[in-house]
């Protein structure tokens, strides 16, 4: 495919995405996601352009493991946002999808209705080399959709790891989704989890669910006021349902409330001026380690290395500073 096929000067993007043109919006995040060089400095120079018109979303990030319900608690959840007269982006992290060609968030069509509504703009993550890699360019896409005029915008991902800490990093709420019962995801309830989530909702809590969902919300609550350190407020906890609506807006405006105040506070723009020096050493921390790994002498040097690791013929602290001794000498002799 000719990658430059589609391309334009940055200022028609810039122009368009300020216009709210969802077709150009869509592939202003392809030039940002693309590592081709040329894409890379067309992507930088939109990105600056663009940059004195973000900032004036509110930015929501929402975790759960996989089938906890998010793709249909951000259906009905969407809605509420909609309805009252905001504009919603979705941006959704993959993680699994790095590893295999599969994804956890799946191929099926999500968010249905949503994806039909011209208020609202999804859009997947492409997978990248690394998580890091990804998610600086999920970011990216945030700020491109704040340009367009996006006023609410949603990171989802998938909990099983790392991918949490980084949305947390670019959110200014950050939601949590649980299933109803089984002790073993309270096991998992550690303060690391207390410290990143502003709200957890126990989902699913219609039915015969609903008496569990609200045991569960209890169980949550007491393990929270265990962990609970002095200094720390602690999250609230609900149950929901997006298949009846129980909650769905009263969650959605708790989020707004606390945000009104986390605004009025000062502690918004604090935070996101913390998060932006984060990401500042985020993504020299990325591009270092793609730098080594892509680089020539590197690659031809790591298999052996790696084998003889496995075989036990050298350590890892020697072999790790040989190659980073490689690894800087190739540098210094361009
Ligand atoms: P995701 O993998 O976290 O995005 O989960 P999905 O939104 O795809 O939901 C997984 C399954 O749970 C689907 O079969 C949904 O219909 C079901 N589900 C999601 N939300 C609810 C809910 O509020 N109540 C009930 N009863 N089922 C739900």
């Amino acid at each position: 495919m000719n990658k430059k096929k589609s391309r334009y000067k940055s200022d028609f993007y810039v122009e368009r995405v300020l216009e709210s043109d969802r077709l150009i919006l869509s592939r202003a995040i392809t030039v940002i996601e693309s590592t081709h060089p040329e894409d890379e400095s067309l992507a930088s120079e939109i990105l600056n352009k663009i940059m004195p018109y973000t900032g004036k979303s509110r930015r929501i990030g929402l975790t759960g493991s996989p089938g906890v319900g998010k793709s249909t608690f951000i259906e009905s959840f969407g809605k509420e946002a909609i309805s009252s007269g905001n504009k919603l982006a979705v941006l959704t992290i993959d993680p699994s999808s790095l590893q295999s060609k599969g994804s956890i968030l799946g191929d099926k069509t999500r968010m249905n209705d949503l994806s039909k509504d011209d208020r609202v703009f999804i859009r997947p993550s492409a997978a990248g080399q690394n998580l890091g890699g990804v998610s600086a360019k999920t970011r990216e896409a945030m700020l491109l959709c704040e340009a367009a005029g996006f006023n609410i915008i949603i990171i989802e991902t998938v909990g099983v790891g790392q991918s949490e800490t980084l949305v947390k990093g670019m959110v200014d709420f950050f939601l949590l989704l649980m299933l109803p019962g089984g002790g073993d995801e309270l096991q998992g309830i550690k303060r690391g989890i207390m410290e990143l989530a502003d709200m957890i909702l126990i989902t699913k809590a219609d039915g015969d669910n609903m008496e569990k969902a609200k045991r569960t919300k209890q169980d949550y609550k007491n393990a929270l006021s265990v962990l609970k350190s002095k200094n720390s407020t602690l999250p609230p906890v609900m149950t929901c349902s997006a298949i009846d609506g129980h909650n769905i807006r009263e969650a959605w405006e708790k989020i707004i409330l606390f945000l009104q105040a986390k605004e009025t506070s000062g502690f918004l723009k604090q935070n996101r001026i913390q998060q932006n020096l984060d990401w500042m050493h985020e993504i020299i921390r990325s591009k270092i380690k793609d730098s080594f790994y892509s680089n020539p002498s590197i690659k031809n040097l790591l298999p052996q290395i790696e084998a003889d690791i496995l075989n036990e013929k050298t350590d890892a602290t020697y072999a790790a500073n040989y190659l980073l001794t490689h690894f800087w000498n190739s540098h210094t002799k361009k």
